[in-house]
């Protein structure tokens, strides 16, 4: 058995690490790419989400590198995410590729339901782990965790370095460097290491400490904000014009609020749910509610704007975009929404994106002469 996993950002990390620890033979597919979206749009339902498309074409090119099993989570409520993983096999079938599916589903429903669903993940388990070691699979479940927080914790520090440094392309020459040598690095303890010299590596960056980056909050359906390569990189380009950002949807958050305190019943931390509260009181799906939330967080924090980014035909983020406005309204921040599909061009994505930044600098620099106009009395 050779397994692979779709990409969404930096998840092959933790789940590279997990499959080190277990022993088991992998392929991580390519980053990604363009040639990845079109394979999937080949092959997928023409209005299917684009993150399936995407991760079909991952599935394929790791199967012509030698995998024949795919790991995959599930999910439930209102959203076409608790079928991809049916979809894919099913697909993957239909065209030939004769690969199995480990569903990592979270068990809900009622009672039978959730009995079957735990005998279901039990099993997915146990194939992974090739036998039932307890203390093997219980010591990967938590490095898994622990390293995917370190990596979002990681990356979280690139945002506040990247817009700060003074020679400009430092901080993602570090974070190339990570990315090369943490295919070579073997195991979870190997790559707790990386990430700690990575980080050691950021701190010690060169920054101004003068300079006050415009901080842009970014929002939306969560594989097209994650995803470094289907977002065409915005949170790195932004840092690169000297912007702050902040991502509050990560991995490890959806591993620690979604999987293990949602499926345990622990209390979660659901501050966005009470900010999104006024303009949308329940969760209809996917991210909706905290993109929601999250934006009302980020004007009450004194951010400069919001970039909400979403696939054609998202549906949780239709009904977001539709609300975003009263929330532009109410706290006068700037939102602007990037809508990606397989016709996306680079050229206008950025176009938008800066334009978007002006109009930001432009506020800022209109609120500074406010208050000094205040200030002097005139
Ligand atoms: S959140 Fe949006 S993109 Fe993701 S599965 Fe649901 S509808 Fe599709």
């Amino acid at each position: 058995m050779k397994v692979t996993f779709p990409h969404l950002g930096n998840l092959y990390v933790p789940i590279k690490a997990m499959l080190d620890d277990l022993g088991t033979d992998y392929v991580v597919p390519p980053f990604s790419n363009k040639s990845a979206l079109e394979l999937g749009t080949k092959y997928a339902p023409e209005l299917a989400c684009l993150p399936l498309k995407i991760t079909i074409g991952n599935f394929i090119q790791a199967y012509e590198k030698g995998a024949d099993t795919i790991i995959m989570v599930g999910g439930c409520g209102p959203c076409r995410f608790g079928y991809y993983y049916e979809m894919q096999r099913e697909i993957l079938h239909d065209i030939g590729y004769k690969m199995d599916m480990i569903a990592l589903d979270i068990p809900w429903g009622n009672y039978k339901e959730k009995v079957a669903g735990i005998r279901k993940l039990a099993e997915g388990v146990k194939k992974l782990a090739g036998g039932w070691n307890i203390n093997k699979i219980l010591k990967a479940a938590v490095n898994t965790t622990i390293i995917s927080k370190r990596m979002d914790e990681l990356e979280s520090l690139s945002f506040k370095v990247r817009p700060r440094e003074k020679k400009r392309g430092t901080t993602n020459e570090i974070m190339k460097e990570f990315r090369n040598k943490v295919f070579s690095t073997k195991g979870s303890a190997g790559i707790k290491k990386l990430i700690e010299y990575t980080e050691k590596k950021l701190l010690e960056v060169e920054i101004d400490n003068n300079y006050k980056p415009l901080r842009v909050g970014i929002v939306g359906e969560i594989y097209t904000t994650i995803d470094t390569g289907t977002s065409l990189n915005i949170q790195e380009r932004l840092g690169d014009m000297g912007v702050e950002v902040c991502r509050p949807v990560t991995i490890s958050g959806w591993i620690i609020e979604h999987i293990i305190k949602g499926g345990l019943h622990l209390p979660r931390d659901l501050r966005f749910a009470e900010a999104a509260k006024p303009y949308l009181g329940a969760m209809i799906g996917g991210h909706a509610q905290e993109t929601i939330g999250n934006s009302v967080l980020f004007a009450k924090d004194g951010y400069d704007g919001i970039i909400q980014i979403y696939p054609l035909t998202c549906m949780p983020e239709i009904v977001a975009e539709s609300i975003l406005p009263s929330i532009e309204r109410d706290y006068g921040i700037p939102v602007l929404t990037l809508i990606i599909d397989e016709m996306t061009g680079e050229a206008g994505y950025l176009t938008r994106v800066e334009a978007f930044l002006d109009l930001l600098e432009k506020r800022r620099e209109s609120k500074a002469i406010e208050g000094t106009t205040v200030l002097s009395g005139n």
